[in-house]
C-alpha cells in the first residue's frame, strides 16, 4: 500500500504531493487526513496523507513513511475540503491551510511530546478471588480495608493507597492499575436557573430553521439578550443530537461567555482560545476529536473544530476584526462558517449590536435573513449619551477630564455604582521629547515614536515590540529635559487616583493581562465590586455584563476616528456603541460621557442617538461614492523588502502587471506607502485592487505569486478583503 502525501517544505513551489510506501507495521493505521513524518532529501519532514493507493505507478523508487504524528488526530473529509477552500481563496499552500486548522500544540516539529495527563485508578481484577483472599488472610487489615473500599466504589485513585499495600495486592494479582486520560479543564454543570425567553427572544428563536443552510444576521442592541438566544438555540441543537460551534471575539469576552456556557452545558463544552496553555488546548482538542463534547466555544480558529454532526454555527459580535487572521493564511472565520454551514446544510447565525456593513448589506439584499432585537431585556433602558467638546474644556485647562465627566464620576461613586473608562492607548506617555534639543525616542526598526511605560521604565515600540530603558538625561544633548507627551492608560490611572484619592481602580490592557488568568481575575473582581472603576483599552468595550455599571466615560473618541482608513468610521461607531452598551444593563439608568474634538461628526452623533440605521445609510453613501466595500471587493497587496528603492521598483512592476492583465473594469491603485511604511527594518509598499466581478483575478494573482516566489529582494503579501488598508 502507498500514500499520497503533501509535504511541508517552506517554499511555495513545493505545494506538491509525493508517493510514499506504507511500511508493514503501519499498514491499516495510516489513514487519509493524518499527519505523518516522511524522508525528504536528507531531511525528515512532516506532511498530510491525501490519498491511500493500492499501487504505485510511478517509476522512481519510493521511500517509506517513518511514523504517524498522532493517531488521534485526523482531518476528516469536511476539514480536508475546508483546507482546499482556504488554499484556493487566500492563495496559501495546502499544507499551510492544514497546519492552520490544527492547534499549535500539535504543530511542534520533530519533537515527541506527550501532552496527555493521566489519572491512575486501581480496580479489582476478579471479585470472587478478592473475597477468597480476604477470608484467607483475615489479619491483613490494611489490605482488606482497601479491597472493600474498591469493591464499594468500583475504583479508587492510586494515590489514595499506600505504596506497600498497593505492592502486596498487585503481587497477589488482586488489583490492577489503569491509566485514564485526565483533562485539565473540568467543569461540572452548575444548578442553572433557566431563563424563560421573552416574547421577542422567542420570536427570533422560532425563526431559525434547523433543517437547511441559511445565514441569519441577528442584529440586537446591546443588552437585548442575544447570548440567551444563542444558548437556547444550542440547547435545541443538542436535543436533536447535534453539535454546535460558538465563536467569540479574541479579547476579553471569552471568559465571561465561557462561564455562561459552562453553566448551561457543563462538561459538554470545550473551550478553545489563545490564553489556554498548550496542554489545555491539546486536551480540549482531544475531547472534540473523540466526540466527548458537543459544544465548542472559542475564538477565530475554533471554526475549524472537528465536531461531527454539526447542527449550528453562531458567531457573536460578528463585526469584530479578530475574526480575520492578519497573517498567512488571511482568512475570515465568517467565510469558513458559511462554508461549513452549506457543507452540513445547517443554519449560521451572525450576531451583533453593530453589524459590519458587509453583513447588513447582505441582509438587505436578502442573502442573509435579518432578525432584529430592538429593546433591552426587562426594565433596562438604553443609556443617555452626553457628548463633550474638548476644545471648550481645554480653554478651562481640563485636558484629560471634562467638568461633566468629573462630576458624573463623583456622583456615581457617591451612589456606590460602578464606572468604566475607555482610552484606546496603553502605556504612560505616547512619546518622549527633549525640550532642549528636540530629540525624540524612535524605534530603530519601524521609525515610529516609542511609547513610555512607567511601571517598567521602558520605552516600547507598539508595532514590533522593540524596547529600551528610559534614561534620566537626554541621550543626545545630555540635558535633564525629557518631557512626556500624549496620554496612555497608565497615566490615566495615575490621574484618576490624584482626582479621587480613595477610589478603587483596576486597569485592563495588554500590559496588565499578560499573565495567564489575569483577565479573568480583573473581570471577576470588578463584578464582585472590589473596584469602583475599571479603565482600559478596547478590552473593556465588548460583551462584558456588569449590572452595577452606571457610567461609561470615553476619554478621547478621536483616537480611532482619525486613523486614515476606509473603515475608521465603522470601527469608531462600533467601539463607542459597544462601550456605551456596558452602562445601565440592569435596573439603574446608564449614562455615557464621550469626550471629543469632533462633537459634530456624524459618527459621534449617531452613537449619541443610538441610531445604527442612520449611521449605516450615511456610511453606505460614502462607501458607494468612494468605491469601497460592500460595493466593491478589495484586495490589498503589499510588496515588502529591505531596500527601499528596489522595493519601490518591484511595486511599480506589480502595479503595471496587474493593470495589464486584470479585467478592464477592475481598478488598480498605487503603489503607495503602506499605513506602516517601515516595520522590522523592511519597507512596505501597497497596491489596492477594487473590483466587482473579475474572473481573471485569482489566476493573475496566482501567477504573480509564483513570479515572486524566487525573488530574493522582495516578497508579496496578498490580502483578500482586508479589514484595513
Ligand atoms: P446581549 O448579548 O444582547 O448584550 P445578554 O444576553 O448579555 O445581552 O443579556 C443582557 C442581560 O439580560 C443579561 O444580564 C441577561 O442575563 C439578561 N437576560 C437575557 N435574557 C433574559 C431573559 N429571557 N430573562 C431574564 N433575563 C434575561
Ligand atoms: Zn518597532
Amino acid at each position: 500500500m502507498y500514500a499520497n502525501v503533501i509535504v511541508e517544505y517552506g517554499v511555495k513551489a513545493l505545494n506538491k504531493m509525493f508517493i510514499y510506501k506504507i511500511p508493514n507495521e503501519l499498514l491499516g493505521k495510516v489513514k487519509v487526513g493524518m499527519k505523518v513524518y516522511v524522508p525528504f532529501g536528507y531531511q525528515e519532514v512532516f506532511g498530510f496523507v491525501l490519498e491511500i493507493l493500492d499501487n504505485n505507478d510511478t517509476d522512481y523508487e519510493t521511500k517509506e513513511i517513518i511514523r504517524i504524528d498522532n493517531e488521534d488526530l485526523i482531518l476528516n473529509k469536511e476539514l480536508m475540503n475546508i483546507g482546499k477552500y482556504l488554499a484556493d481563496t487566500t492563495l496559501c499552500t495546502l499544507i499551510t491551510a492544514y497546519q492552520t486548522m490544527l492547534p499549535s500544540s500539535l504543530k511542534i516539529k520533530k519533537q515527541e511530546h506527550d501532552y496527555n495527563l493521566y489519572d491512575e485508578y486501581v480496580t479489582i481484577i476478579n471479585k470472587e478471588q478478592a473475597i477468597n483472599y480476604m477470608e484467607k488472610y483475615k489479619n491483613r487489615k490494611g489490605q482488606i480495608a482497601v479491597i472493600k473500599n474498591i469493591l464499594n466504589n468500583g475504583k479508587i485513585l492510586r494515590k489514595d493507597i499506600s505504596n506497600n499495600i498497593l505492592k502486596a495486592l498487585k503481587e497477589n494479582n488482586i488489583i490492577e492499575i489503569k491509566k485514564v486520560k485526565k483533562y485539565r479543564i473540568n467543569k461540572e454543570q452548575k444548578e442553572l436557573i433557566r431563563k424563560k425567553l421573552t416574547s421577542d427572544q422567542e420570536n427570533i428563536f422560532n425563526q431559525v430553521d434547523f433543517s437547511q443552510y441559511k445565514t441569519y444576521l441577528l442584529y440586537g442592541i446591546t443588552g437585548s439578550g442575544k447570548t440567551e438566544v444563542y444558548i437556547k438555540l444550542i440547547e435545541k441543537c443538542l436535543k436533536m443530537n447535534k453539535t454546535a460551534i460558538m465563536l467569540v471575539p479574541e479579547i476579553g469576552l471569552t471568559t465571561q461567555i465561557a462561564n455562561r456556557f459552562y453553566e448551561a452545558f457543563g462538561n459538554d463544552v470545550a473551550i478553545l482560545h489563545s490564553s489556554l496553555s498548550q496542554g489545555e488546548r491539546y486536551d480540549e482538542y482531544v475531547k472534540i476529536m473523540h466526540g466527548e463534547v458537543k459544544v465548542v466555544v472559542g475564538t477565530r480558529s475554533a471554526i475549524f473544530a472537528p465536531l461531527k454532526n454539526l447542527g449550528i454555527i453562531i458567531i457573536d459580535e460578528e463585526d469584530s476584526s479578530s475574526y480575520k487572521q492578519d497573517n498567512n493564511p488571511r482568512y475570515h472565520a465568517r467565510d469558513i462558517a458559511i462554508y461549513r454551514g452549506k457543507y452540513n446544510n445547517i443554519p449560521v447565525v451572525l450576531g451583533s449590536a453593530t453589524p459590519s456593513l458587509e453583513s447588513k448589506a447582505r441582509a438587505d439584499k436578502k442573502v442573509y435573513e435579518l432578525l432584529r432585537l430592538d429593546k433591552r431585556v426587562g426594565n433596562a433602558k438604553i443609556p443617555i449619551v452626553h457628548v463633550v467638546d474638548m476644545e471648550e474644556e481645554m480653554k478651562k485647562r481640563n485636558n484629560i477630564f471634562s467638568d461633566l465627566l468629573k462630576n458624573k464620576i463623583a456622583e456615581k461613586l457617591n451612589k456606590k455604582e460602578q464606572i468604566i473608562l475607555l482610552l484606546n492607548r496603553r502605556g504612560f506617555a505616547t512619546f518622549i521629547t527633549c525640550s532642549n534639543c528636540g530629540y525624540t525616542y524612535k524605534c530603530p526598526n519601524c521609525d515610529i515614536t516609542l511609547t513610555y511605560h512607567k511601571t517598567t521604565n521602558n520605552l516600547i515600540c507598539h508595532y514590533c515590540g522593540f524596547q529600551i530603558k528610559k534614561d534620566l538625561l537626554c541621550p543626545k544633548c545630555g540635558e535633564e529635559a525629557l518631557n512626556y507627551y500624549g496620554l496612555g492608560t497608565e497615566k490615566l490611572e495615575e490621574k484618576i487616583k490624584e482626582l479621587f484619592p480613595n477610589i478603587r481602580v483596576v486597569r485592563m490592557d495588554q500590559d496588565t493581562t499578560r499573565n495567564k488568568g489575569m483577565h479573568e481575575k480583573i473581570i471577576n473582581d470588578f463584578k464582585e465590586y472590589k473596584y469602583d472603576l475599571l479603565l482600559g483599552t478596547q478590552m473593556v468595550s465588548k460583551g462584558l455584563d456588569f449590572p452595577k455599571v452606571s457610567l461609561v466615560g470615553v476619554i478621547n473618541a478621536d483616537t480611532t476616528l482619525n486613523i486614515p482608513d476606509y473603515r475608521s468610521s465603522e470601527n469608531t461607531y462600533s467601539l463607542l456603541s459597544q462601550v456605551a452598551g456596558r452602562a445601565g444593563r440592569s435596573n439603574i439608568l446608564g449614562e455615557v460621557v464621550i469626550q471629543t474634538f469632533n462633537p459634530d461628526n456624524y459618527v459621534i452623533n449617531c452613537v449619541k442617538e443610538n441610531n445604527y440605521d442612520k449611521f449605516y445609510i450615511r456610511e453606505m453613501g460614502f462607501r458607494k461614492k468612494l468605491k469601497y466595500p460592500p460595493y466593491y471587493y478589495l484586495v490589498g497587496i503589499k510588496v515588502i523588502g529591505k531596500d527601499y528603492e528596489k522595493n519601490l521598483e518591484y511595486a511599480k512592476k506589480v502595479q503595471y502587471y496587474l493593470s495589464n492583465n486584470l479585467d478592464k473594469e477592475t481598478i488598480v491603485l498605487g503603489p503607495t506607502t503602506a499605513a506602516i511604511l517601515k516595520f522590522k527594518n523592511e519597507y512596505r509598499m501597497q497596491i489596492i485592487i477594487k473590483y466587482k466581478y473579475d474572473n481573471k483575478l485569482l489566476g493573475v494573482l496566482k501567477d504573480l505569486d509564483k513570479i515572486f516566489a524566487n525573488n530574493k529582494d522582495s516578497y508579496l503579501e496578498i490580502d483578500f478583503n482586508p479589514l484595513r488598508i
